[in-house]
């Protein structure tokens, strides 16, 4: 691929756009700020257009549904941007200064760790720097692109040498497909940011090499299942350069790589993975990774059950995996039902990233649902508040983290304290791209010239719509804490385009209103589309309904949810530091109050045992001090509910008796949380005497049916 079709012409394609943007934004700019002014409600309004333009599938790949905007078209707001500050002045804007792994990588010439450790930091640090727009981070992420632009071989080889590196010994060219695939995609980002001309050329050059190689040094391991990465960035670069080897490249790769379709065909995974039987397709995070393989492949194929197949893959993970977070257990290896085993960091951001770009190429909304479940609940439980310190493995119900032997497949026992690298460094390397890459996928173009809103949190985007109108749009909003948001819409002149708004499966009864006129037919589980001409300061609002709702889970246990969140019963902690110096150190935390409560509720009318208290969304945004939503309920203690190996013991089936007395509990949002419990046994009525299998709600079999009708994204 050394001879692109047209270098001078694709030069000219992203950058001259960036300049006539940078000389469009300043007009827009005055504009919009003499508006913000008038418009008190809407906070000022700093307009940033695209650096380069949108680009979508290319003949003969299939049509993607939406195209992710250029990064640094979507600037967060309000908490979104608390919590990506925090997460700047924590681990992702200072681990490269102190952790031997990147500050001596092989991807800066130091003899350090050579393999897949530098990439996966950049893969968050890009889009973590220029979605802040953060000079300092800009610096950082400068010095390591620079090496790898600078240091591409004569034959096209990017990376470290080859035989350096601590963990892996990157001494064949198989081994270097894996990192390699990350840092593409590292690229990508930092193209649609900057513009920056060398990057095409590089690319081009490197597959040349990869493809002469592939033959002599096929995917194995973890390339050969993690290989529709590669794939995204040969369609990223075929839709830019028209170049058909890109696509030759991406057939070439197909024919060695895992075969992730069939697998969930004919899923064997059916139990808690035991040792000695783990392979790579066990293997949590490349189960995360996964579920976008087919959405991506289906790009190429055009075959009509690769498009598909996503959905079975849900139906056979949430079966037998499924956790009420929306992301499969995985203690390293798939772990079951149990809400005591454990989710890995990895498969969190990896999970997140998966349906990011499978609900652009398929347009589905239960696939934002699921994508909103994941962010708000299991990705900000797993750090600590000041994202200083990270867990390897979270619990559903997580009443201890110590360092102890607990029933994992095979993780060690520092796998759920707080901490620099417990357990193993993968998830210090790659747990930055969560934050950033949801708020970079808040917003997409549509095919009719439009914006859709793919998942909801303060923000702001910048984008041309209606061939060649430029408009920014504010979203205010607390959701997911609050149900309302309010996006108000600045186009530099009065144009014509389609909002697509997606609206929750869960909210049924959704309202939408634009200019205070309410749009007809609004339906949960859908995007709705208002198209209209767009006045500048023209306001549309939605309301999505939250009501508390019951879902039953493993043995019967009780979870609540609204809107989005998962609510946990919040115990009290004792933080303990075991290792390490602050503010990077290790640390243990003790539960000092009882967690072995059933809850007295009726599951189908929770509204009557449940109160809903808000309070201002707190700083940070997460935690269990400041949350900004609080459930009353009522609970009663169950004695024999006891601690084993340092998790809650087995959970009773529900209904369970208690003779306890029943007493006041307090949940708050499962991502506010360090200590909690998710899943709670039922309390039978006070004077049974029997179990009996409790009320009418879906068993986990229905549940199945349920997901696999909805596309996976409407519980609890
Ligand atoms: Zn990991």
């Amino acid at each position: 691929m050394s001879k692109a079709r047209q270098p001078s012409n694709s030069w000219r394609a992203l950058v001259i756009p960036s300049v006539v943007a940078a000389l469009t934004l300043v007009v827009v700019g005055g504009f919009l700020f003499r508006l913000s002014n008038e418009k008190a409600a809407a906070s000022a309004v700093k307009p940033q257009l695209p650096p380069t333009a949108v680009y979508w599938n290319q003949s003969p790949l299939y049509p993607n549904t939406f195209a992710p905007l250029p990064l640094g078209s979507i600037k967060p707001r309000g908490w979104l941007k608390r919590q990506l500050e925090i997460q700047a002045s924590g681990l992702s804007g200072h681990l490269d200064e102190f952790w031997p792994d990147l500050r001596d990588s092989g991807w800066i010439g130091g003899s350090g760790e050579s393999w897949e450790r530098g990439p996966y930091f950049l893969d968050g640090l890009v889009p973590l720097a220029y979605t802040l727009d953060d000079p300092r981070l800009i610096a950082k992420v400068k010095k390591w692109i620079e090496w790898t632009i600078q240091h591409q071989r004569a034959d096209g080889r990017i990376g470290a040498e080859l035989g350096r590196g601590q963990y892996r010994t990157v001494d064949q060219e198989s081994d270097t497909w894996w990192p390699n695939m990350i840092m593409l995609k590292v690229l990508t980002q930092y193209q649609e940011a900057t513009g920056d001309p060398r990057v095409i050329p590089l690319m081009e050059k490197y597959f040349d090499y990869q493809m002469k190689l592939l033959d002599q040094a096929p995917l194995r391991e973890w390339a050969e299942h993690r290989w529709a990465d590669e794939v995204l960035t040969l369609i990223w670069l075929y839709n830019r350069t028209g170049n058909a080897r890109a696509l030759e490249l991406a057939r070439a790769l197909h024919k060695q790589a895992f075969d992730w379709k069939a697998n969930f065909a004919d899923f064997k995974n059916t139990q808690k993975t035991l040792k000695g039987t783990e392979t790579l397709h066990s293997h949590g995070v490349n189960n995360a990774m996964a579920i976008k393989t087919s959405a991506v492949w289906w790009q190429v194929s055009g075959d009509p059950t690769d498009r598909e197949a996503i959905h079975q893959l849900y139906d056979r993970l949430d079966h037998y995996h499924g956790q009420v977070t929306g992301v499969h257990s995985c203690d390293e290896h798939l772990a079951g039902l149990d809400p005591t085993q454990g989710t890995e960091l990895c498969t969190v951001v990896e999970a997140m990233y998966s349906l990011e770009e499978s609900l652009a190429i398929l347009g589905e909304p239960a696939l934002g649902d699921r994508l909103e479940r994941i962010t708000f609940n299991a990705l900000p439980a797993t750090f600590k508040k000041d994202m200083w310190a990270h867990q390897y493995d979270q619990q559903v119900n997580q009443v201890m983290c110590s360092v102890l032997e607990r029933n994992w497949t095979d993780n060690g026992p520092d796998s759920n304290i707080f901490g620099l690298e417990p357990n193993f460094g993968c998830c210090t390397s790659n747990m930055h791209q969560g934050w950033p890459k949801f708020a970079s996928h808040l917003w997409m173009a549509t095919r009719e010239h439009g914006l859709a809103a793919i998942a909801y949190a303060p923000s702001q985007v910048s984008a041309e719509v209606a061939k060649g109108t430029k408009v920014t749009i504010v979203e205010d909003t607390d959701y997911p804490f609050r149900n309302r948001i309010r996006l108000t819409v600045y186009p530099a002149s009065p144009a014509k385009f389609p909002l697509s708004l997606r609206v929750p499966g869960w909210a049924e009864g959704a309202t939408i209103t634009v200019q205070g006129q309410r749009e007809p037919a609004v339906k949960a589980g859908a995007f709705h589309s208002v198209e209209r001409e767009w006045q500048s300061g023209d306001v549309v609002e939605l309301t999505f309904p939250m009501n508390v709702r019951v879902t039953r889970w493993y043995h019967d246990g009780l979870a609540i949810g609204r809107g989005p969140l998962i609510f946990s019963l919040a115990l009290g902690e004792d933080w303990r530091q075991v290792r390490g110096e602050a503010p990077h150190a290790d640390w243990e935390v003790h539960p000092t109050t009882p967690w072995n409560y059933a809850l007295v509720i009726d599951p189908e009318k929770p509204e009557q045992s449940l109160a809903v208290e808000e309070s201002a969304v707190g700083d940070p945004p997460f935690s269990p001090e400041s949350a900004p939503l609080r459930l009353r309920a009522k609970g009663r203690r169950v004695p024999e509910w006891m601690l084993v190996m340092g998790s809650a013991g087995p959970l009773p089936m529900s209904p369970v008796l208690t003779q306890e007395p029943e007493e006041d509990l307090t949940l708050i949002p499962y991502g506010c949380t360090n200590l909690r419990v998710t899943i709670f046994p039922q309390a039978a009525p006070v004077g049974a005497k029997h179990r009996s299998r409790g009320g009418a709600l879906p068993s986990r079999r229905q549940r199945a049916q349920a997901f696999r009708k909805s596309g996976g994204g409407s519980q609890p």
